[in-house]
């Protein structure tokens, strides 16, 4: 059976620190296991192929509801992650079927308009909103027929994919750093394209560790990674490395995430979403039938946050409209 000889390829070539696929703790439903795909990528090709998948192309990134073709997006983010991460996977001899599984999975859970959709859903929601377990209930519970029933690994690493997380893989554990790796870099891409930052602006001694180009600062981020990880327990950066990456996360902070456009920005998107949620508590009957089915497992609140979170950007700024602002609207 050529999954077979996958299997035993795995065992042969990779790490004795990688996830061996034969191995998984398998999946919450039992299922008979595929005559050519290991258990991994049938994971990454369930993730592939879903609905929510398809939905990250038209969520914010960092800026919300970007006109210019060239802005990442969630899905072009989610791209970028699993490309670093299977790089490192790869020269580490990791398991990278795992890691590309976990590096498309663990963004599915994000809301409209990015953190800010997650902010406010946070506040208002009883229980809080986390977008972390929000992908993890996506693809347990929300996705194809009663879910995508992921293996044990693929769904850890979804799980606990932000930073003050440790997933139980290396694998896992990649993607952690990769996301990391990924966002600074293209959100620096995108400030600079968006006239929010200019090059020149960039702290000096971290270019002069990182490189002065785009594309320099990730190939000597993911070299550091896998020189310094190899052979040990974790995945991790060295010290000047880490260091010099978390300066510069700092400075997008001030610079970026919080500058004043951002934050009027970030209040025009926390309204969109709180009117929504607000409007669908008190109209569950407006609610679509795939998510009113689930009323009776999870109750409103739940459900309508489930719906809220998945939708677009652009999907929840023309639902608002059609339901607040007067007019013909075409939805
Ligand atoms: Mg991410």
């Amino acid at each position: 059976m050529i999954r077979e000889d996958m299997e035993r390829l795995e065992e042969r070539t990779l790490s004795v620190r990688a996830q061996l696929s034969n191995n998984t703790r398998g999946r919450i439903y039992p299922q008979d296991r595929c005559s050519i795909r290991t258990e991994y990528q049938r994971d990454r090709d369930r993730i592939i192929h879903c609905k929510s998948f398809r939905r990250l192309k038209h969520k914010t990134q960092v800026f919300i509801a970007p006109e210019g073709d060239h802005y990442r997006t969630r899905l072009t983010h989610t791209l970028e992650v699993s490309q670093v991460a299977r790089t490192i996977a790869r020269a580490l001899r990791l398991n990278e079927d795992l890691t590309e599984a976990i590096a498309l999975g663990h963004d599915l859970g994000h809301t409209p308009f990015g953190h800010s959709g997650e902010k406010i859903l946070n506040a208002i929601k009883t229980d809080g909103f986390k977008h972390n377990e929000h992908s993890l209930r996506v693809v347990d519970i929300l996705e194809g027929e009663g879910g995508l029933n992921l293996t044990w690994e693929t769904r850890d690493g979804i799980l606990n994919h932000p930073k003050e997380s440790t997933p139980c893989t290396l694998e896992g554990q990649v993607v952690n750093i990769s996301d990391r790796i990924a966002y600074i870099n293209h959100d620096i891409d995108d400030a600079i394209r968006a006239g929010i930052i200019d090059a020149t602006d960039l702290p000096k001694d971290c270019i002069d560790i990182l490189g002065d180009t785009h594309g320099r600062r990730i190939h000597n981020m993911v070299v550091d990674v896998v020189s310094s990880s190899t052979g040990k327990e974790y995945i991790q950066m060295s010290r000047e490395v880490e260091e010099a990456t978390e300066k510069l996360r700092s400075f997008m902070f001030d610079r970026v995430y919080m500058n004043e456009k951002s934050k009027r920005e970030e209040k025009k998107a926390m309204h969109i979403i709180e009117q929504l949620f607000n409007y669908f508590i008190r109209h569950i009957d407006e609610l679509p039938d795939e998510y009113l089915n689930f009323i009776e497992s999870y109750g409103v609140e739940q459900v309508v946050c489930d719906y809220v979170a998945g939708m677009t950007d652009r999907y929840a700024i023309k639902l608002y409209e059609s339901i607040f602002v007067p007019g013909f609207h075409i939805l």
